[in-house]
């Protein structure tokens, strides 16, 4: 047998070319001046930061938004040469960092400003305004004075922009567009009050956002998920053609046939109740696949659902596959993919596709086609 190329056991397959067909799709429905501000924070989400921003960059991609110094110095180490914003909050005491690899931080508060001022640093920055999401940024309260505070700022931080983030974008009742309809406004008469400052960069709009006010964008749109090919949330609707990049997968390494009345896996919490056919898998939670899908999630065997019995263990799982006409060791086993997407997988445990796909973890190989 020739050898294999990787650790064949739980690995995830990423199509580099549907991701970029997804950033044309979404690119298409923008106004023709706007760019897209790529987020790969959170390796990507799961899939592979320097990889997926090297593809968007050979595109002409040159904003990138990070969540902290390490992606970002990764990524600049790796050869993306354009903005890179950290998106939260980075120690001041690594300010020479920032400089050393022409890093653009967030200025989160005015606390955190202060920091900045005090330590007369060049390095690059941007604003983040608070319009409603309650997590960082200048307080709109009062307009006049969060005017004040960016002029001061802007005189003596290397300010390049401003930007909010909506909390509610991807949610389409009533209530909440109203909601992000004054989010929007909001940050709209601050940055018209600032138009005499020229900032290169302002941007208020996720995903969901892009989608929903493609027109509110102030030419810049930070978009995350659907780039690799997932909803914001399931009663958002997504543009035609835009389709998941990762498929994870991982392999059969045993059979077993049971009795009715045996157990399967710690606690004996699945009995079972007639002859079945156990195959085990190469994945476990420390692989992220998450134990709350125990007795409840499924896998796709050669085309055939098989669901989960027993706990799922740290490094294996099994399923029942006495439905399924053959299986072999070493069949190949699909754990999200066409059968059982991202989202599926996030709603049996009750959370979202972000999570699921950040939670696949360092040991699952990234493979890319
Ligand atoms: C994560 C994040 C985004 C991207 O959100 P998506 O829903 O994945 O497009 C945009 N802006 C900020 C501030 C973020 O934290």
């Amino acid at each position: 047998m020739n050898k294999p190329l990787f650790n064949l056991r739980s690995w995830v397959e990423i199509d580099l070319n549907k991701l970029i067909n997804n950033y044309s799709i979404y690119r298409s429905h923008l106004p023709d001046n706007a760019q897209i501000m790529a987020v790969v924070k959170a390796n990507a989400y799961g899939h592979g930061d320097i990889m997926v921003a090297r593809a968007l960059q050979n595109l002409g991609v040159s904003l990138f938004a990070v969540s902290n110094i390490d992606e970002a110095v990764g990524l600049r180490e790796a050869g993306i040469s354009g903005e890179i914003l950290i998106l939260g909050y980075t120690p001041v005491s690594l300010i020479s960092q920032l400089r050393k690899y022409d890093i653009t931080q967030t200025i989160i508060s005015n606390e955190y400003a202060l920091e900045f001022l005090k330590s007369k640093t060049d390095v690059k920055c941007q604003l983040a305004i608070n319009t409603g999401m309650n997590r960082i940024g200048l307080s709109m309260k009062d307009i006049n004075e969060c005017e004040s505070l960016i002029r001061h700022y802007t005189q003596h931080l290397n300010v390049n922009g401003v930007f909010t983030h909506l909390s509610s974008a991807d949610c389409l009742d009533t209530q909440s567009i109203l909601f992000t309809n004054k989010q929007i406004s909001l940050f709209e008469q601050l940055v018209q009050r600032l138009s005499d400052l020229n900032l290169s960069y302002i941007h208020c709009m996720n995903s969901a956002g892009g989608i929903a006010f493609p027109n509110k964008a102030f030419g810049i749109v930070r978009t995350g998920i659907a780039l690799f090919g997932l909803n914001p949330s399931l009663s958002f609707k997504l543009y035609q053609g835009i389709k998941p990049i990762l498929r994870w997968k991982s392999i059969v390494s045993d059979i077993t046939l049971i009795e009715p009345g045996e157990a399967v896996g710690y606690g004996r919490s699945y009995i079972a109740t007639k002859k079945t056919r156990v195959a085990t898998i190469t994945t476990g939670y420390a692989d992220g696949y998450s134990r709350l899908l125990s007795n409840r999630g499924f896998v796709f065997i050669n085309g055939y659902k098989a669901p989960i019995i027993g706990k799922i263990c740290m490094d294996q799982m099994m399923v029942d596959t006495t439905d399924i006409p053959i299986v072999k060791v070493n069949d190949e086993v699909e754990l999200i993919g066409d059968y059982y997407s991202a989202e599926d997988m996030a709603q049996s445990i009750g959370t979202i596709s972000y999570e699921v796909l950040c939670n696949i973890s360092k040991r699952v190989v990234r493979i890319y086609k």
